[in-house]
């Protein structure tokens, strides 16, 4: 339990820390007709394709997905991952979201199933739920049984943390004075955080730990400001007691990794997971699964999201069929760009390079390349979301490239012409930055262009 707290908080920070591509996504921007809004949660935009997103969200909602996938169909750059993550983003704050490349799946040291399995994986969110009964006091005696009879704390010989002692505890909390029997956990627990008469603590009754809070000033304290969780509970001997909620989010794939032993919980930093064994698997499924029937744990579904899904082959299909069949699947998004093509792994051709049994699984929604004006609205709310403040002639410039190259393209100049604006000492990023990173770095048009021009000069 320490360390998935430990896993939820770290993994709070990254999420703040991180400006990705999409972070200015916050929903699909839809009302409560589940019709689209202009613009609206970070969307521009894209109406059709938003409206038809909508209904899957529904759909989702009303547990009606179950073996369905979804598939969005357009052009590079047309908000395929976008869309995908608006969708997470509307089922809650704590649907996870994860995104592989179909590419990547066969240049990882995995095997492409053991891949796919960790992507499945770290889509499903668990919620684990802990309660724990807290009271909270000001220390007013401690005493311990042979052979330890004064304050523990301080002095505390090796004799007071032997288990089996008994003891007692006296507590001063709101308005009472509460005498607690102490058995040989909580001795242990005093006897490692030195508590004195004086002290501030909260007392976890059921594990016994003594949690330091600070030295008692001579006035009551405010019981109320202890946290979110926190409810006050009136036991019929009128003692207090908080009952205490901590909820821990996290996914199976992180449970994986933490509970694999020749891996360990940093792995999940560096991504190096490595293949997770079918034993450690399932002793995590049969656990969560117990947790589930206690009202500990709830699954929460995520989203994943697999572009270029036509360099998927046939094999990969067929575990996608049966993955999809699981009680505790995610909403499966795949995307691609392709028209008919060939089915990876086989001599067939098909739309999208897409065998028919899973074909027929798909609910596709297509989408349409931006206009001007969305392309000019969207760069709008990077630049927002990157704290960068631009003239209106840059921005007329940067949606210009945007329209003539690509939006992606035009998105990546903000940051580095902001980079350049700070260069120059310049507190608003103007044309000249947006000319210079433009001329510094080449699209893929100018690129393709320039390697034309100078293909005699490159290896082949
Ligand atoms: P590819 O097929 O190359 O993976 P894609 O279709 O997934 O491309 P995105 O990566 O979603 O395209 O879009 C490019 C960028 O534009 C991203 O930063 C994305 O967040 C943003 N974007 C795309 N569509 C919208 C939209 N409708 N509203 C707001 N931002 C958008």
């Amino acid at each position: 339990m320490a360390e998935l707290k430990r896993l939820s908080e770290s993994r709070d920070l990254t999420r703040i820390e991180r400006i990705g591509a999409h972070s200015h996504i916050r929903g699909l921007g839809l009302d409560s007709s589940l019709e689209a809004r202009d613009a609206s949660e970070g969307m521009v935009g894209q109406l059709p394709a938003r409206r038809a997103a909508g209904l899957i969200l529904q759909l989702i909602r009303q547990g009606k997905i179950a073996g369905r996938a979804v598939l969005l169909a357009g052009q590079p750059g047309t908000g395929k991952t976008a869309l995908a993550m608006g969708i997470a983003k509307s089922l809650g704050a704590e649907t996870p979201f994860a995104s592989v490349a179909a590419s990547e799946l066969f240049s990882l040291d995995l095997s492409k199933t053991e891949a796919l399995t960790q992507a499945f994986r770290r889509a499903i969110g668990v919620r684990i739920k802990e309660e724990a009964e807290i009271i909270e006091g000001e220390v007013v005696e401690i005493s311990i049984d042979r052979p330890l009879s004064a304050a523990v704390g301080s002095a505390a010989p090796s004799g007071a943390t032997a288990p089996g002692k008994t003891g007692r505890l006296t507590l001063k909390t709101t308005d009472m004075e509460t005498v607690y029997e102490l058995g040989g956990k909580m001795i242990e627990a005093l006897g490692k955080e030195k508590v004195q008469s004086g002290d501030v603590v909260a007392l976890d009754k059921a594990s016994g730990k003594v949690t330091k809070l600070g030295r008692s000033v001579g006035r009551s304290r405010d019981y109320d400001a202890v946290g979110p969780h926190t409810k006050f509970v009136k036991c019929p001997e009128g003692e207090l007691q908080k009952r205490k909620e901590v909820v821990h989010c996290v996914t199976l794939h992180e449970i994986d990794v933490i509970n694999s032993r020749t891996q360990g919980f940093l792995a999940l930093f560096t991504g190096d997971t490595g293949e997770i064994r079918a034993e450690v698997r399932e002793q995590i499924d049969t656990k969560v699964a117990e947790w589930r029937e206690e009202g500990k744990a709830e699954i929460v579904p995520g989203v994943l999201f697999i572009d270029e899904v036509h360099m998927l082959d046939i094999e990969c299909f067929s575990f996608l069929n049966r993955a999809l069949e699981n009680d505790m699947a995610p909403i499966l998004v795949i995307a691609t760009n392709r028209g008919i093509t060939s089915i990876r792994g086989t001599n067939y051709r098909s739309p999208h390079g897409i065998p028919p049994d899973f074909l027929d699984r798909l609910l596709i929604i297509t989408t349409q390349p931006y206009t001007e004006d969305d392309i000019r609205k969207i760069l709008g709310i990077r630049c927002d979301e990157e704290d960068v403040e631009m003239s209106a002639d840059a921005k007329v410039l940067l949606t210009k490239i945007g329209v003539e190259t690509s939006l992606r393209y035009a998105i990546h100049l903000i940051t580095s012409a902001a980079l350049a604006c700070q260069k120059r000492k310049g507190k608003v990023v103007e044309m000249e930055d947006i000319s210079r990173v433009y001329q510094l770095f080449l699209d893929v048009k100018r690129s393709t262009q320039y390697l034309m021009e100078y293909q005699s000069q490159y290896m082949f």
